[in-house]
């Protein structure tokens, strides 16, 4: 566990480096505030800073407040060592920020009963955040194919067409269905049928640029954002797809199954809003098109949403 020691006082500094030394942490001396707060803001910066009330340049308080005035999403434990002892300090001390209050001189063992229970705090802290973060994807994650949920997928596309209005760019959308996707789960059954998803959308995820998002419409249906990409360009990606995924059989044990796509095409470049429903109902209007003149191919869809 890395500590912050900020004393400008050199005998001090030095002292409560050895003690913290020997107690197996891993210590960063700083001997005013200012090379302190430059030291917790840095990104890999320690989580847990024993700070003086009294340094040149920079104070413990002003180091306190702030650390707190940032969004910062690492909590930073921060402990005032001070030889102030009125009530009326501890209350400065903990209403500018900090989470603990020593008053010099002190025992050793007090500072590390005190060490410990920072160091609780900040793995409470830990757990909440990486709750948080499981949480987040979990909601935003479609747990079958590990790609985004419709309800994720909607609010990107919602972003990226107002990107591209504003700056003018192209954006295109890809609908989507496997064909026939019914006589494999007939066939293979279900858990089979799940497999054959997974294994496509990973597929299809390969032959897509990092920044494009694919996430799960419905069933077997999936609706990719191209950012930056034209119609044009957007319908020969989609047929590289196509092949790129179906001209490989779809392993299941011992079998395996070849699949085909149905892609419909939209794709807008306008500094006008468009909606994005609309901006789908073309999408979808598009792979319509395509399932109704014999599946396995790729059809656009005109949006007349071209300045
Ligand atoms: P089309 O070419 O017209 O798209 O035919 P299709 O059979 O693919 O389309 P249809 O809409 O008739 O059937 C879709 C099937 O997809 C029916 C449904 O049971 C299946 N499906 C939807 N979600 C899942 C899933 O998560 N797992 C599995 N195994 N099957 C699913
Ligand atoms: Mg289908
Ligand atoms: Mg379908």
């Amino acid at each position: 566990m890395k500590i912050l020691i900020a004393d400008d006082d050199q005998y001090h500094n030095k002292l409560l480096q050895m003690q913290l030394s020997k107690w197996n942490y891993d210590v960063v001396a700083a001997y005013n505030g200012r090379e302190a707060l430059e030291i917790l803001l840095e990104a890999d910066g320690p989580k847990l800073a024993i700070l003086d009330w009294m340094m040149p340049e920079m104070d413990g308080i002003a180091v306190c407040r702030e650390i707190r005035s940032k969004a910062n999403n690492d909590y930073i434990y921060i402990i005032l060592l001070t030889a102030r002892d009125q009530m009326s300090d501890f209350l400065e001390g903990m209403d500018a920020g900090a989470d603990d209050f020593i008053t010099k001189p002190f025992k050793d063992q007090e500072l590390r009963a005190r060490l410990r229970a920072g160091i609780r705090i900040l793995d409470l802290q830990s757990d909440l955040l990486a709750a948080r973060d499981a949480i987040q994807y979990q909601a935003n994650h479609d747990p079958l194919t590990g790609r985004w949920t419709r309800a994720a997928i909607f609010e990107i596309l919602e972003k990226e067409i107002a990107r591209a209005t504003r700056e003018h760019s192209y954006l295109s959308l890809m609908m989507i269905d496997i064909d026939h996707f019914k006589e494999i789960n007939d066939k293979f059954g279900h858990l089979a049928g799940d497999e054959v998803l997974r294994q496509a959308v990973n597929r299809m995820q390969h032959s897509l640029r990092p920044y494009d998002s694919i996430g799960r419409y419905g069933g077997e249906e999936f609706l990719v954002v191209l950012p930056g990409c034209s119609e044009k360009d957007a319908h020969n990606l989609a047929q590289r797809l196509c092949k790129a995924i179906c001209s490989q059989p779809i392993p299941l044990g011992d079998e395996e199954v070849v699949i085909t796509f149905s892609i419909g095409i939209s794709g807008f470049k306008s500094e006008k809003p468009v909606d994005s429903m609309e901006f789908i109902g073309s999408a979808d209007a598009a792979l319509y098109t395509a399932k109704k003149t014999g599946r396995n191919k790729v059809e656009t869809s005109e949006f007349d949403n071209i300045d």
